[in-house]
């Protein structure tokens, strides 16, 4: 074997994605394929998007395209934004920004956490925590959500915590569920932190991946951890609201509530450890561009008209869906029970949804609202029909 440990354990971690991948590909190459697979485009970019790159490309100053780490204007940008949203007086100086909430939370990890420490994660989540982990030599420990409403189960983290837990995982609005998490249960996970900080005799921190941030249903209000939990980083990325994932440009943010000597030692390595991670640095480009793409954003009311239509055909069709409070995936339980075969059924119609597997979750399913309505409504029916006939068969 020639592949270091830690890739063959990455590697095993994410085969279930890879071949998922590939599968969807080559039914991808079928015009007529309804897919709802993976959270990507199916429609022309954002004009807001595209004007705003369109204004930047063209260089101003014989540096324009030279090695940029993160841009103070960006970071000015994000700081701004971050305080209206999170509440917090975040400093430009305390972000670092990133290729996408990837690379944020692969500084994160690098700034943190030392090979063999163990890193709660929660079940279902995102399917790149783990291989992320085992490629930086870090060990997962995985957290249960509630089975049934998918909250955060703040039990199941204090379970998970042991004296090796360098850094606790969180994501809202959460994928794959779509569940958004009020400020209450940061208040009892905070509680938990810094209980087990304290036994431990070395800090737990908070990692609150929040890229779906801005994409939330029905007005339902944002609560991040880290008003709770001083320990707290936030990383984010503009893939998502700006349905543009391959233009990769997100950031890590330091809280101010952070103890100013923790924070000064962290803000003095998020430029050296960008740089020793493999330039982790967003480009020249998309840099110039956050002021504008602030203000950018997938059309939200399209959006709920999606969530709207196909979580009340799935209901009306007796199939348990959590109703997405925010991301752009709707999740439920498989009719029949066995997520695999009831995707199978639906590929043979021309219908792709990913299975519960990439989750770790057989019972279940993800619908990604990317899709355009017209592949919504030429899939209800059978999405419907094959709903009903593998409910009916349990
Ligand atoms: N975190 C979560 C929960 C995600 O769903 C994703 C993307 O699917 C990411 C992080 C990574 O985002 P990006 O690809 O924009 O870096």
């Amino acid at each position: 074997m020639e592949m270091s440990a830690r890739a063959t354990r990455a590697k095993a971690a994410v085969d279930v994605v890879t071949t998922f991948f590939a599968k969807i590909q080559s039914a991808a190459d079928d015009p007529d394929a309804l897919d709802f697979t993976f959270g990507n485009p199916h429609e022309f970019a954002l004009p807001g998007l595209t004007d705003a790159l369109r204004a930047q490309v063209e260089p101003q100053s014989v540096d324009w395209f030279a090695y940029k780490t993160s841009e103070p204007a960006a970071q000015q940008a994000v700081a701004t934004g971050l305080r209206t949203e999170v509440g917090l007086p975040f400093e430009p100086e305390d972000i670092a920004m990133t290729q996408g909430a990837f690379g944020a939370i692969s500084l994160a990890l690098a700034l943190l956490a030392d090979a063999g420490d163990e890193v709660v994660i929660p079940v279902p989540g995102w399917f790149c925590y783990e291989p992320m982990l085992h490629a930086a030599d870090l060990v997962p420990v995985r957290a249960a959500l509630d089975p049934g409403t998918f909250d955060l189960d703040v039990d199941a983290i204090a379970r998970a915590l042991t004296p090796r837990t360098r850094v606790v995982i969180v994501n809202s609005p959460a994928n794959p569920t779509g569940r958004v998490y009020p400020e209450a249960t940061w208040r009892a996970l905070a509680e938990v932190l810094d209980d087990a900080s304290a036994r431990n005799g070395r800090r737990i921190w908070l990692l609150s991946d929040e890229p779906y941030r801005r994409i939330r249903f029905d007005g339902i209000e944002f609560a991040s951890p880290a008003t709770a939990y001083p320990w707290t980083i936030i990383d984010y990325s503009y893939g998502k609201v700006l349905l543009a994932p391959g233009q990769r440009l997100g950031y890590l943010a330091l809280s101010p509530l952070i103890p100013a000597a923790e924070r000064e030692e962290l803000r003095e390595a998020l430029m050296p450890i960008g740089l020793a991670i493999g330039w982790g640095f967003p480009d020249a480009v998309m840099q110039y561009s956050v002021p504008a793409l602030e203000h950018v954003s997938i059309d939200m009311a399209e959006l709920t008209r999606k969530r709207d239509r196909l979580y009340s055909a799935l209901v009306d069709a007796g199939v348990e869906v959590t109703r997405p409070e925010g991301t752009f995936y709707l999740w439920g339980r498989a009719p029949g029970g066995d997520a695999q075969a009831f995707c199978d059924a639906l590929a043979e119609r021309g219908i792709h949804l990913m299975p519960g597997t990439l989750f770790d979750q057989p019972h279940h399913f993800r619908i990604s609202l990317t899709a355009t309505m017209e592949t919504v409504e030429r899939a209800l029916p059978a999405l419907v029909e094959v709903a009903a006939e593998w409910g009916a068969a349990r």
